[in-house]
């Protein structure tokens, strides 16, 4: 049997990895030329260890029966129909690319980001790398108490040699060699004990090479009871930092609990930020409730970092309130609850954005099963399909520069060679018109 799957990020890696074991051939779609979905452009870069998870992911590339179509989207490039016509099953491993709102005045001021566009741009991603960031702010504020608001605020103020030996962008490195941004406030709804920061992550801001980590002591001291080991160590790192004499470092990260922003401050309808109103929050069962007292927070840029939600693909059925694709435990279903039949779902568009990179790997595990289950009992697989080479030549047809596993290759050694030379692990290519160059190779598919 022939499976699709759509999106080639870690749960997709691991889906498709799981089904060339169960028997499948299976061909792997990204809607970008390159592969790897955050692994390559969501992880931060100066996580390298993180990255090289991506060696799982080539040796997967290299089991019988594996294709990759880069640059080939669902909804623009070819239909949910026509891959339903044409494999026995589909697996949507989109993602989330939609950032949450804040719903609230403002927010799109110039100099209010989400964390997602940010992400996008240092990490090169093609459709972001144009995007432009004013950081000659003194101060900026991050929106959010999670592991990405960790990551923008360390990016912020990384020190040049940390930088250096990065694959961050180029455009970007320069970006963050001329900022003048040395001060980060993460902003926090709930307070210490709620904060959804993994142990690393924090314990990485205590050792930044230019910048000082800032609690209120008296914050730490009234957090409310921790209910996880996570959330314990977190609270006893914050203390920690609460009880540092201040080192004299040149940068500084705040760490500022119970705060919910009421309105992104700037002159006029339309002028650039220039603050944040919040309201101080308390906790009553948990939750963040105004206390009717508010601050102001002078600063030039917003990074609101509140997760992140679905974006419905062609006409896959979409739960809107969830803003994940409609699914029982994996398999895609129409409004009504019922399974559509050959359809299914993996990683962060199943379940929502949570969990770290190996949790995508018990999560197709668990799809895999449902495809493996509906195979064995004769629920998919019954229509006659087109071969292998049938759909490869329709696809040569449909996307003329669609990038193989080759042409990724081919961009991949193209970067590692151009990193080398700057003793970085590339220098990635960051234009559509520079990756499909790169890319293009002579080389049948299979
Ligand atoms: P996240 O962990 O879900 O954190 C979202 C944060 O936004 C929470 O602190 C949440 O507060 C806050 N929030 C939500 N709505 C808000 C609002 N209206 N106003 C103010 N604050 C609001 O999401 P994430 O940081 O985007 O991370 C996504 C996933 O990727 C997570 O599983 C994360 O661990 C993972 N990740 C891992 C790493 C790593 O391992 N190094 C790096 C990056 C990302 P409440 O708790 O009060 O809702």
């Amino acid at each position: 049997m022939r499976a699709a799957v759509i999106g080639s990020g870690p749960a997709g890696f691991y889906t498709t990895d799981q089904l060339l074991g169960a028997g499948f051939e299976v061909d792997l779609f990204d809607a970008l030329p390159t592969p790897f979905g955050l692994v390559r452009s969501g992880v931060a870069p100066d996580h390298p260890k993180l990255k090289s998870v991506t060696r799982i992911y080539e040796k997967t590339a290299t089991k019988p029966g594996f294709r990759f179509f880069g640059n080939v989207a669902v909804g623009r490039d070819v239909t949910r129909d026509e891959l339903v016509a044409r494999y026995d099953a589909v697996v949507y491993a989109v993602g989330t690319a939609d950032d949450n709102r804040l719903g609230i005045p403002g927010e799109d001021r110039p100099g209010s980001h989400s964390a997602t566009e940010f992400v996008a741009w240092y990490n090169g991603h093609p459709e972001y790398s144009g995007h432009e960031f004013d950081l000659s702010g003194g101060r900026a504020v991050v929106i959010g108490n999670g592991n990405v608001a960790i990551d923008v605020a360390r990016m912020l103020v990384l020190d040049p040699s940390e930088l250096a030996p990065t694959d961050t962008a180029d455009h970007a490195i320069e970006g963050f060699r001329a900022a003048t941004v040395d001060e980060v406030i993460l902003l926090g709804r709930r307070g210490p004990a709620q904060a959804a920061f993994t142990n690393p992550e924090v314990r990485e801001l205590g050792e930044l090479l230019r910048a000082d980590v800032v609690c209120d002591a008296a914050q730490v001291a009234e957090a409310t009871e921790p209910e996880t080991p996570t959330q314990k160590r977190n609270v006893e790192l914050f203390a920690e930092y609460a009880a540092r004499e201040p080192s004299g470092k040149s940068h500084r990260i705040e760490l500022r609990f119970l705060r919910s922003p009421i309105e992104i401050l700037g002159e006029g309808q339309d002028g650039p930020v220039t603050g944040v109103r919040a309201s101080i929050n308390r906790l009553e069962n948990g939750r963040a409730v105004p206390t009717g007292e508010e601050e102001v927070i002078e600063c030039g840029l917003v990074l609101r970092s509140i997760g992140y939600r679905g974006r419905p693909l062609d006409a896959v059925p979409f739960d809107e309130r969830r803003g994940l694709i409609r699914n029982e435990g994996g398999r895609v279903c129409d409004d009504s609850g019922m399974p559509c039949g050959g359809e299914y779902v993996v990683g962060w568009i199943k379940r929502g954005p949570s969990g770290v990179i190996g949790t995508n790997k018990k999560d197709a595990a668990d799809t895999v099963a449902r495809i493996v289950e509906d195979r064995d009992a004769g629920r998919i697989g019954r229509a006659p399909r087109p071969d292998a080479e049938e759909v490869a030549a329709w696809l040569a047809e449909r996307v003329p520069d669609a990038v193989t596993w080759e042409g990724w290759q081919a961009i991949d050694a193209a970067e590692r060679a151009a990193g080398e030379a700057q003793g970085r692990p590339r220098v990635k290519l960051v234009t559509l018109a520079a990756l499909a160059e790169a890319g293009r190779v002579p080389t049948p598919t299979r």
